[in-house]
C-alpha cells in the first residue's frame, strides 16, 4: 500500500549508508507465475533473480527498489517454453522502469508541466530518449485518433526552422534514371501548415510540411470525407494557395478571409503612396525633416484611436502640402472607407449597409485617380465572397495565430527542433492542453 506497486509487497526497508533508502520486494501476485506463453500457472522453481526496477519518487530521499522474483519451470507437456522469469504489468519483462515511471515521464512533457523532454528526464533522473520515447506512447492516442467533428476550420502557416537540404548528387538514382539534371532536395522545409478548430477549440489537428497547395491539398485529402463533409466554414489569410486547395477539398464550405490581412494591406498601400510622392515631390527618399516623414506612424494609426491633436496634425500637414500631400490624404481616407466596410463584421449588417459601404469605398478609390488605391480596390474585389462572408459571420483566423504562438513558444523552450515529425507532434500536444483539461485539474 506503501509504493502502490501492483502485485508486489515491501519486505524490509533498509537505511542506506548515503541516506537513501533501499526497499526490498517481493511477489504478491499469483498469476505473476503463469507462462507468458501457454498460460499455466507454473509450480516448480528454477531460480531466484533481483532485479532494480527504477520507479517514481517517493518522500524527500531517494527509494530504491530491489524486486526479488523467481524463475518458474514452464511443466505443461505441450508448451514449447522451458522457463520464464516472473513479471507483472506494473514491471514488464526487461523492463527497467516501472510502467507509471515511464508514463509519468511521457505525461510530463504532453501535458505541459515541464516544458520539454530534458527538463522531465533532468526531473526523474532520465535520458532523453527514454522520455522522448515514453512521449510518443503518451501522445499516439492524440495523432492516431480520427478528427473530431469541426465547424470552422482555420489554416495558416508558421516558420517551423530553417530548412534542411540534401545536396544534388549528379550520379544519384533518381536523378539518371529519369534522365534530369539532379536537383537539390528538401529534407526538412522551412514551413508548417496548421489545420485549426476554431469553433469548438480543440487546437490545432494537424500540421503539414511545407506550404504549397500540394501540401494542404494532401493533407484535407486523406481526412474522412464524412469529416470534410461537415466542415461549414474555413477561415483563411489573403493567400491564394489555400484558396485552390479548399475550393478543390472542401467544395461545401464558405470560404473567409481574415480581415487583418485586408487592413494590413490598406495600410501597406498608404505607405506606398506615401513613398511615391515623397520621390516625386524631392527626388529622393523621404527624411526627417520632411513633413509627411513625420507623420507616417500616424497615418497608421485608426481613424478612431486618433486623438483630435494627432489628426488635427495629421490633416493640417497633408493640406499644406498641397496636390502631393492631397494625394496621400486620399489615400488614407480610402483605407479608412475599407476598414469601416470591415467594421461591419459582428453586427448582423443587412446587405443595404455592407452595399451602401461597399460602394462608398469604390467610388473614393475610382475617384481619387491613384493607381495603388485602384489596385487595392480591385484586390478587394477579387477576394469579395470571402469578404462578404467574414461581415456577416464575423468569423477570424485569430485563433490560428494564437496557436501559432503556442507552438513558436514550444520550438523556443526546445531550441528549436531538427526533426520536424518531432515538432508536429509536440504541437500538437501544446495546442489541445487546454481541450485536454490539462488547465483545470479539477
Ligand atoms: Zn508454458
Amino acid at each position: 500500500m506503501l509504493l502502490e506497486l501492483d502485485g508486489l509487497v515491501v519486505q524490509r526497508v533498509e537505511r542506506q549508508a548515503d541516506g537513501s533508502r533501499l526497499a526490498w520486494l517481493a511477489t504478491a501476485d499469483e498469476t505473476a507465475r503463469a507462462c507468458p506463453d501457454c498460460g499455466v500457472f507454473a509450480h516448480r522453481v528454477k531460480g531466484v533473480v533481483t532485479t532494480r526496477p527504477r520507479d517514481l519518487p517517493c518522500g524527500s530521499t531517494p527509494v530504491r527498489l530491489v524486486w526479488v522474483k523467481r524463475r518458474w519451470y514452464c511443466q505443461e507437456p505441450g508448451c514449447g517454453r522451458r522457463s520464464f522469469t516472473e513479471s507483472l504489468p506494473a514491471v514488464p519483462t526487461r523492463a527497467r522502469l516501472t510502467t507509471r515511471l515511464r508514463e509519468q515521464a511521457g505525461r510530463l512533457v504532453v501535458d505541459g508541466i515541464y516544458a520539454t523532454v530534458v527538463a522531465s528526464a533532468r526531473q526523474l533522473e532520465l535520458s532523453w530518449p527514454t522520455v522522448m520515447d515514453a512521449v510518443r506512447d503518451v501522445a499516439t492516442p492524440l495523432t492516431d485518433t480520427a478528427p473530431p467533428p469541426v465547424d470552422v476550420l482555420g489554416i495558416d502557416e508558421t516558420r517551423r526552422g530553417r530548412p534542411r537540404w540534401r545536396p544534388a548528387d549528379p550520379a544519384g538514382e533518381d536523378a539518371s534514371a529519369r534522365g534530369e539534371p539532379a536537383r537539390a532536395r528538401v529534407l526538412a522545409d522551412r514551413w508548417h501548415v496548421g489545420f485549426a478548430d476554431l469553433g469548438g477549440g480543440q487546437g490545432v489537428l494537424g500540421q503539414v510540411e511545407g506550404r504549397t497547395a500540394d501540401d494542404v491539398a494532401y493533407w484535407l485529402a486523406s481526412q474522412p470525407a464524412t469529416w470534410r463533409d461537415r466542415i461549414r466554414y474555413v477561415v483563411i489569410d489573403m493567400c491564394t494557395v489555400f484558396l485552390a486547395a479548399v475550393r478543390r477539398y472542401l467544395p461545401l464550405a464558405t470560404l473567409i478571409v481574415d480581415h487583418f490581412h485586408i487592413v494590413q494591406l490598406a495600410n501597406n498601400v498608404v505607405a506606398e503612396v506615401r513613398r511615391r510622392v515623397t520621390t516625386l515631390l524631392r527626388g529622393r527618399r523621404g527624411r526627417d525633416s520632411d513633413p509627411e516623414w513625420k507623420i507616417r506612424n500616424l497615418l497608421g494609426h485608426n481613424r478612431e484611436n486618433l486623438t483630435d491633436r494627432q489628426l488635427t496634425k495629421l490633416w493640417n500637414t497633408l493640406v499644406d502640402l498641397d496636390e502631393p500631400g492631397q494625394t496621400i490624404l486620399a489615400a488614407w481616407i480610402g483605407k479608412e472607407e475599407l476598414r469601416a466596410l470591415l467594421a461591419l463584421a459582428g453586427t448582423h449588417p443587412d446587405r443595404t449597409m455592407i452595399a451602401h459601404r461597399l460602394t462608398r469605398f469604390y467610388l473614393w478609390c475610382a475617384d481619387a485617380g491613384i493607381p495603388e488605391l485602384e489596385r487595392l480596390a480591385s484586390t478587394v474585389s477579387t477576394w469579395w465572397p470571402c469578404i462578404e462572408a467574414f461581415l456577416l459571420t464575423g468569423l477570424t483566423n485569430a485563433g490560428s495565430e494564437g496557436h501559432n504562438r503556442v507552438v513558436k513558444l514550444d520550438a523556443r523552450n526546445a531550441f528549436g527542433y531538427r526533426n520536424p515529425t518531432n515538432q508536429r507532434l509536440r504541437t500538437r500536444c501544446a495546442t489541445t492542453r487546454r481541450a485536454r483539461g490539462c488547465f483545470n485539474p479539477a
